[in-house]
Order: C-alpha cells, then sequence, then structure tokens
C-alpha cells in the first residue's frame, strides 16, 4: 500500500455516519501497520472490516450476558467434570451448540444441592448467548413473583410475551420452595406458553415424583412435568456437595483428620 495521506476530512464524520466506531478509531493504526507490511489495500480493507465485525460480536455478546442477569458468571472452562462423573462433557458440549434451543427442547438438571446444577445451567447460558441467543436466568421463586406481580397490575400477558421473547430461560431452584395455588397457576401459565417454542433450563433437587410436593397438587405437577419433560434432555448430577468434597480434600492436605461442622 502506498503512504496514506493526512486524515481525509470527512471520514470521521460518515464513519459515525455508517455506525463504524472501530473503523474510525482504529484507521490509522492499522494504515502504518499495513504500510509497513506492505499489504495491498484490499488486505487493509479487509482487516478493518474484521476488527469492526469482531468488536460488534464482542459487545452484542456482552449485551445479552448482561440481559441475561446471572447471578454469578460460570463456564464450562471453570467446571471440573472429574468431580462430577454422572455428567457426560461430550453432551454438555453439545449442548452448548445450542442447536437444542433451535428445537425448543428443555434441559433439566436434576441432583443435590451443591452438585454443580446452577453452574451447569449458567455455563449453557453463557455459551448461548456466545452463539448469539437470548438467555435470561431467573429462580423459580423469583418468576413466580415476578408473573404474580404482573398479574396484580394486569400486565400478565405482556409480561409473558416478554419472557417468551427469550430463546432460553433458565429456570433455577425449582424444588426449593412450594407455590402457593396461584403461583403454581402462573408457573404452568408460562410453562404452556412456551412450550413447544422456546426452551427451558430448569435445575431441581427433586425427582419428578416428588414435583406434587412443590406445587402442592399432583395434577398440576403433573401437566408441568409433561410439557418439560415431553421434549427434553435430563442430566443428572450426583454425589456429594462439590465444596463439601473441596473443603473435605483441603482438610486433608493440611493433615487434619476430622472435617469439622461446615
Ligand atoms: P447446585 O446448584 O447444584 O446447588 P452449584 O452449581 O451452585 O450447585 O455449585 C456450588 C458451588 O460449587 C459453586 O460455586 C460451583 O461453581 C461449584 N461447583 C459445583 N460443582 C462443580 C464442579 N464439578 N466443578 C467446579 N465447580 C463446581
Ligand atoms: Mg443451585
Amino acid at each position: 500500500m502506498t503512504k496514506t495521506s493526512n486524515e481525509p476530512p470527512r471520514l470521521l464524520a460518515d464513519l459515525r455516519t455508517l455506525c463504524l466506531p472501530t473503523i474510525a478509531g482504529q484507521w490509522r493504526r492499522l494504515g502504518e501497520e499495513a504500510l509497513r507490511q506492505r499489504q495491498s489495500h484490499g488486505e487493509y480493507l479487509a482487516d478493518l472490516a474484521a476488527l469492526e465485525v469482531s468488536h460488534r460480536r464482542e459487545k452484542r455478546i456482552g449485551r445479552l450476558i448482561s440481559e441475561a442477569h446471572f447471578p454469578i458468571l460460570k463456564t464450562l472452562d471453570g467446571f471440573d467434570f472429574r468431580a462430577q462423573a454422572a455428567i457426560d462433557r461430550e453432551q454438555v458440549l453439545e449442548l452448548c451448540t445450542g442447536e437444542f434451543v433451535g428445537k425448543a427442547v428443555n434441559v433439566v438438571l436434576l441432583g443435590g444441592v451443591g452438585t454443580g446444577k446452577t453452574h451447569l445451567a449458567t455455563a449453557l447460558g453463557v455459551a448461548l448467548c456466545q452463539r448469539d441467543l437470548r438467555v435470561r436466568f431467573t429462580t423459580a421463586a423469583e418468576l413466580t413473583n415476578t408473573l404474580v406481580e404482573a398479574r396484580g397490575e394486569s400486565r400478565l400477558s405482556r409480561k409473558l410475551e416478554q419472557l417468551a421473547r427469550f430463546d432460553a430461560v433458565i429456570i433455577d431452584e425449582l424444588g426449593y420452595v412450594p407455590f402457593d395455588k396461584s403461583g403454581a397457576d402462573l408457573l404452568f401459565n408460562f410453562v404452556t406458553k412456551v412450550y413447544e417454542k422456546r426452551s427451558l433450563i430448569v435445575t431441581t433437587n427433586l425427582p419428578f415424583s416428588r414435583w406434587g410436593e412443590v406445587f402442592l397438587d399432583a395434577t398440576a405437577a403433573a401437566a408441568v412435568i409433561d410439557r418439560i419433560v415431553h421434549h427434553s434432555v435430563i442430566l443428572k448430577t450426583e454425589g456429594e456437595s462439590y465444596r463439601l468434597g473441596q473443603a473435605k480434600g483441603s482438610a486433608r492436605k493440611a493433615g487434619l483428620r476430622k472435617v469439622g461442622k461446615i
């Protein structure tokens, strides 16, 4: 490439009009680099465009992740599959491609407290955001409260519509707190609304046979289970709490024979 002139007078204004902030910020630096590397004009332009595209993608993913409201950011890299032998790493990686979302398949993570359900659900959610999918993380209690509140303010259908716009909704901790009748009805409404249209990622400590305890009504529980499980992947976590295992490990390393109450 031949030597670049000083800043063309309209360049920045035009780049702003075209919403190309990365090119506006980087054209000169990349231009100098292109001269050093003896790049062609085409190569220089391609590099600039690629930079704009990758910055835009990063920003979009950042927006999707913040819109998802994950309580803590967890990724698959931070998940120790050796500590959770019941979970098939390949299957989780396959889910991370997001293909199941296109088919409105649900994912149910079932297992005891501290066995990594929320971690996996969050990591899966983050992976979906990276695939450009809209995700919303919520707990079962928060979701029903939101729906009860929306109904009280006569905006239930708007709220349901809004939630149904997400490609996947993570419902964490189903089973920790039982619902009252209206909470159970509203959750049923929501599950029915997204059934076969969107994906739900549900974490629960309760086997399906005990969901009646949460919905206070076996028929309501059966209806919800039916819709969630119909097209679903069920992942069962096993064993003791990961933190407890870690604490025992460190205690052993420190030469303590007994782990006290944690
Ligand atoms: P659950 O939702 O099943 O109660 P969490 O996902 O909240 O459990 O896990 C509890 C803590 O232990 C979290 O900090 C999580 O990151 C960590 N954890 C659980 N399982 C694993 C694992 N296999 N590898 C790494 N961290 C784990
Ligand atoms: Mg959890």
